[in-house]
């Protein structure tokens, strides 16, 4: 019988956000496919811990792939830690993945620390509904036909960016989003110097006028004003409502945040609620 291959999240800067579980599943897997070994060493080092590693990184993913599966295959069971969050997001893991359905090998992925998901609880925009779109184009052209295609996003948008491209990327994104658009900086998230500047597109870009932006940043846009020839009715509005309660949110906050989201009126889809 195939081993199983664990996905297992690390820290994105806080070792004491590595779970309980996690730690677990390091501790019995027979060893554990890591992007950058020297990091995983760290955080076993950390943990206690001591295990066989080996090297699965993006350039050597399709040969250190076939080992990995040759082993799960044989019945040994395997963890996957990229360098910081959930393997398979932005990083190597996603074809190890495939590979594993394939061949009809367990995959089990575990809950834990995520970028994206960070940054977007602590933006202060809408969460109800968001688009993530990991790293836009390095080449200028392309990036600039990425955010033209996302001009009439409604929901909020996620990006990662590396510090040396960002004040590009701001200039960018005001350029293709106009200066008054809202974002969250998100900095060195759960890290020392963790810093959420909550601006707007100009905000942002003055921000960094003339330096050189240092750490890692997720970028947590607002999404367009919705169409107005996008037409929600009462019952969308309650549908969505229903789901806001669902959530936790009193009958109050739940219309007021389906009306703004779907751009009906707050009273009359509050009649409508209290009517149901
Ligand atoms: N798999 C990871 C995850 O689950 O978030 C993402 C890996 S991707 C190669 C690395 C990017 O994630 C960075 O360039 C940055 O955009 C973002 N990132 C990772 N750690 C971060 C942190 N502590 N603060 C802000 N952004 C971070």
């Amino acid at each position: 019988m195939a081993g199983t291959l664990y996905l297992v999240p690390t820290p994105i800067g806080n070792l004491g956000d590595i779970s309980r579980r996690s730690a677990e599943t390091l501790e019995r897997v027979d060893f554990i496919a890591a992007e950058d070994t020297r990091v995983t060493l760290k955080l076993l080092n950390h943990l206690g811990l001591k295990k066989p590693l080996i090297s699965y990184y993006r350039h050597n993913a399709e040969e250190a792939g076939g080992q990995v599966l040759d082993r799960l295959l044989a019945g040994e069971s395997c963890a996957l830690c990229t360098d910081a969050g959930t393997p398979a997001i932005s990083d190597p893991g996603e074809e190890l993945v495939a590979l594993c359905a394939q061949h009809e090998v367990p995959v089990e992925a575990l809950p834990g620390p995520c970028a994206l998901v960070v940054a977007l609880s602590a933006s202060a925009l809408p969460t109800a509904r968001f688009v993530f779109e990991g790293f836009l184009p390095m080449n200028r052209k392309n990036r600039r036909a990425r955010l033209e295609a996302l001009a009439g996003e409604e929901r909020t948008m996620l990006f990662y960016e590396a510090p040396h491209k960002l004040t590009a990327t701001l200039a960018d994104l005001e350029e293709a989003f106009g200066p008054e658009r809202r974002i969250s900086l998100c900095r060195e998230l759960t890290k020392l110097h963790e810093e959420i500047l909550r601006t707007t597109l100009a905000g942002a870009v003055e921000r960094y006028k003339g330096e050189t932006p240092r750490g890692e940043f997720v970028l947590v846009v607002e999404g367009a004003p919705a169409q107005a020839g996008e037409e929600y009715t009462v019952a969308d509005g309650l549908e969505r409502v229903e789901t806001l309660r669902g959530e936790g949110l009193s009958r109050k906050d739940a219309v007021k945040q389906a009306a703004k989201e779907l751009g009906l009126s707050r009273n009359e889809l509050y009649a409508a609620a209290l009517e149901l």
